[in-house]
């Protein structure tokens, strides 16, 4: 059982930040020092690359294109 987490960042091509909880998948729109939900202490925000996928930037092109047009 882990009792820390981390913020797993997750970036947004056409919009803010996102910050979601390692232990419960909570997204906030900041990091805090603990959970919201869970509250599992954070070890600090992560910005973990291989989690922030392709698909994500992809979806959010997609949007922009289905209603910015
Ligand atoms: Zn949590």
């Amino acid at each position: 059982m882990k009792n820390t987490a981390h913020w797993i960042r997750q970036t947004h091509l056409f919009g803010k930040d996102e910050y979601q909880c390692s232990a419960c998948g909570f997204l906030a729109g900041k990091p805090a020092a603990a959970c919201p939900r869970c509250g599992t202490k954070m070890k600090g925000a992560k910005y973990d690359p291989s989690w922030v996928d392709e698909i994500s930037a992809f979806d959010a092109i997609v949007e922009d294109y289905y209603f910015g047009n």
